[in-house]
């Protein structure tokens, strides 16, 4: 039965797990946006799906925030991170064959890659790219666009609220952020060359770079302008400033070269994460070697350190999870088809409905903004009724479909869903939205 699938029910496991938790851990969660007013508790997951502790199945659209890819616990890649554990642990002294199979993996899927750094997670990739693009340049500021998130370090942690009510101002949780950092990084607006020029004019020689998403996923999905991608490459090459692609979310889930194998333009330096390991942590940098270089500790001046970097779990999952989509290009195709078909079924809604509401995504990435469209940029998102969206995504889950719970964020078909999931979505959606109305 639906009510099953609430959330809020508190005679559930899920509901004692979470008072526990929050009696060890702040907030009962680990990552501040896992808690969203009430709790969750997820005890498996299998292919499209997630169980909860309480035994109720969830089609799973959330899918870690995109760090599931393939679907959950494939074999594709569980199995060969089975074999690993048990053979390659760490050594912390020399390389493994594991992380030179990965770095060339990358640098052959990436155009603009020709070596790479493994870290840990997408934000230490984005710090390491924020760190050479100012020795590369020997400058300090940072231009990065509202409502982009490129993880939790200092050097990101601006502007990046997605809540329109927050847009623009310090972001309430930046305590202990040192002004000087947030002030060193400017914001400019998505889609708006405009924007991005004014701050080159205002602060000539200071600029060390541009980091984009390069669809910022962390609204949704603004789609950019080829006018926009191809003006930021010209400015910042005209400015002498490092253009920075965080594919954290887009690398190998757009296409296996990332979105800028779809846009056709290369940046200086690509970021990775989430995707690439089907969930297992890893991230990564890459770029020329030109500039990669730096981080050589014998003729570089670039600090790389990290204990666990290139770990062979990690390795051996982003290995795994690449070759399957190098062997199997369908996967771009069927995801691809699947998102479509999602997002022209969503439309169909909205208008057959009437709804003040705007479909939109890319590839295998769908949002529905509560708001009438146009939507090029930020600033059109301000409008977004966030109340209708949380009641959406309420109604949705009780219904056992599990979307990504903030307003201005995305979904993710993996590579498990099926057009029967994407049609037992979109006749769930239309009663939901139907219901709204009434
Ligand atoms: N960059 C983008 C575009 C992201 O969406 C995220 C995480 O949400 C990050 C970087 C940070 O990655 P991680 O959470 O692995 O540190």
């Amino acid at each position: 039965a639906a009510s099953d699938h609430n959330p809020r029910n508190t005679a559930t496991r899920g509901w004692a797990l979470h008072q526990a938790a929050a009696e060890v851990i702040p907030g009962g969660v680990n990552s501040a946006t896992r808690y969203v007013g009430h709790p969750y508790a997820f005890g498996g997951g299998d292919g499209a799906y997630v169980v909860d502790l309480d035994g109720n199945r969830y089609l799973d659209y959330h899918a870690a925030f995109g760090a599931i890819l393939l679907g959950h616990n494939s074999p594709v890649v569980d199995d060969p991170v089975r074999a690993a554990v048990g053979a390659l642990d760490l050594f912390g002294l020399g390389v493994t064959e594991l992380e030179v199979e990965l770095a060339t993996r990358v640098t052959e899927a990436i155009p603009s890659a020709e070596m790479m750094i493994a870290t840990m997670s997408g934000s230490e990739a984005t710090a390491q790219a924020v760190r050479l693009a100012r020795a590369a340049t020997g400058r300090q500021l940072l231009v990065k666009f509202q409502g982009g998130f490129h993880g939790w370090h200092d050097a990101v942690a601006r502007n990046v609220i997605s809540r329109p009510e927050l847009a623009y101002g310090r972001d309430p949780l930046s305590a202990g952020i040192l002004d000087s950092v947030l002030e060193s990084t400017l914001i400019a607006e998505f889609n708006d060359l405009d924007s991005v020029k004014a701050l080159f004019e205002q602060y000539p020689d200071r600029i060390a770079g541009v980091i984009m998403e390069p669809i910022p996923h962390n609204v949704g999905a603004l789609v950019p302008t080829q006018e926009f991608v191809d003006g930021l490459r010209a400015l910042t090459a005209d400015h002498g400033a490092l253009l920075i692609f965080d594919e954290v979310i887009t690398g190998f889930r757009h296409a296996l070269g990332g979105y800028q194998e779809v846009c056709g333009v290369q940046p200086d330096l690509t970021t990775f994460g989430k995707g690439m390991a089907n969930g297992y942590p890893i991230g990564g940098l890459a770029g020329p070697r030109s500039l990669m270089e730096r981080f050589d500790g014998q003729k570089g001046d670039v600090l790389l350190a990290g204990t666990f970097n290139g770990y062979a779990l990690g390795a051996t999952a982003a290995i795994a999870t690449i070759d399957h989509l190098r062997s199997n290009p369908d996967f771009y195709t069927r995801t691809h088809a699947l998102g479509a078909r999602m997002r022209s079924g969503l439309e169909g809604i909205v208008s057959e409905l009437d709804l003040q509401a705007t479909v939109a995504g890319f590839g295998g990435v769908f949002s529905l903004y509560f708001t009438a469209g146009p939507i090029k940029g930020y600033r059109d998102l301000m409008r977004n009724d966030d109340q209708a969206y949380a009641t959406f995504h309420r109604r949705m889950t009780d219904a056992g479909f599990l979307m990504i719970p903030m307003s201005l964020k995305r979904n993710h078909i993996s590579g498990s869903h099926t057009e029967e999931d994407v049609d037992r979505t979109l006749d769930a959606a239309r009663d939901v939205l139907a219901s709204m109305k009434a």
